[in-house]
């Protein structure tokens, strides 16, 4: 079983000019890192063009196009983006062209209904992770939204995003209700509690250890990490020692560490109290540095640098069991 536990689809905004403007400031470092584009000051516009960054923005990647883009994979999680307030305008998952089939105005608020609309198309294929933002219109109106989205959408999960909507994890007023709720329906709940490389994006709200007093409150609920908790991977390693029904997501720091430092950091995480089996493949597919199929096989070919390192190799089950058996297990797929 291939299993990609974290892609995205659609649109943050009706805007084309956004998405441009969104996606330069997300990928700058990493033009810049490649040499793109000058690391001392902001680019002008033709050195944007030179870079290969053009205006013309990204083509709407739907439920087609991520089957496509995933030869061999048996299942895709489709997150939505809940709605959230960035420079004073309302973003949050929307379908600009009506590939989802739902009808009217593209509006942030029918995030869930649009990622629901593409999972109707394949629901072999394509699995829905809901989204709820409790800052937005408060706790009660996220836990009503939440099992809306699951009984009535027949969404599977939900996805949550600390730092980009600027509240805490372990605000007991605030998150908790959605915890219960999530509880409640029997659905896992991922976290974005990682690093981003977005200035608005609150790096402390981002910590995986916020995720603690969540464990410690909610036992039974199945936690997901996604991006293993990049830059703080040993804290969220450490999180999934101590919380028997935490798990971690790789994407991100799948596609930034190279073939030998994911092998070593995978390599520590038994002796570290954390079985392979809880670790689940992520792409953070359409990003341009995730391609599916180049992690996958960057991960599957990861016993390649076990003699060059002088360790072991990791049983070659366990690397397939990453790649979807894993997830498979936990989440009954
Ligand atoms: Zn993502």
């Amino acid at each position: 079983m291939q299993i990609d536990m974290h892609t995205h689809v659609l649109a943050l905004a009706a805007d084309p000019e956004f998405s441009v403007e969104y996606g330069r400031e997300g990928s700058l470092c990493i033009y810049r890192s490649a040499g793109a584009v000058p690391a001392h000051r902001m680019p002008t516009e033709d050195e944007w063009e030179e870079s290969g960054f053009s205006r013309k923005g990204w083509p709407i990647i739907g439920g087609a196009e991520s089957m496509r883009d995933h030869p061999g994979f048996d299942k895709i999680v489709l997150l939505s983006v809940s709605p959230q307030w960035l420079d004073g305008r309302l973003i949050g998952t929307v379908d600009p062209t009506g590939i989802s089939g739902v009808e009217g105005p593209p509006h942030p608020e029918k995030c869930n209904d649009y990622i629901a609309g593409l999972v109707r198309q394949d629901p072999e294929t394509l699995v829905g992770f809901a989204s709820v933002n409790p800052a937005y219109q408060g706790p009660e109106a996220a836990v009503e939204e939440l099992t809306r989205a699951v009984h009535e959408l027949g969404l599977s999960g939900v996805k949550l995003y600390p730092m980009y909507q600027h509240w805490s994890p372990d605000d007991r007023e605030l998150a908790f209700p959605v915890y219960q709720c999530a509880l409640d329906l029997g659905i896992p709940v991922m976290f974005h509690q990682a690093g981003s490389t977005r200035i608005d994006a609150s790096l402390g709200l981002g910590r995986p250890a916020l995720l603690d007093d969540v464990g410690r409150e909610f036992r039974d609920l199945v936690v997901i990490i996604a991006h293993m908790g990049i830059p703080w991977q040993d804290e969220a390693l450490f999180l999934l020692t101590k919380h028997p029904n935490f798990y971690g997501e790789l994407s991100y720091l799948i596609a930034a560490l190279s073939p030998r430092e994911l092998f070593s950091f995978l390599h520590k995480a038994e002796p570290f109290f954390v079985p392979l089996e809880k670790l689940f493949f992520g792409s953070d597919y359409p990003g341009f540095l995730y391609d599916p199929v180049v992690l996958r096989d960057k991960l599957l070919t990861l016993n390649d640098h076990a003699e060059p390192l002088g360790l072991d190799p990791i049983p070659r089950h366990k690397l397939e069991g990453i790649m979807g058996d894993h997830a498979a297990a936990v989440l009954g797929w």
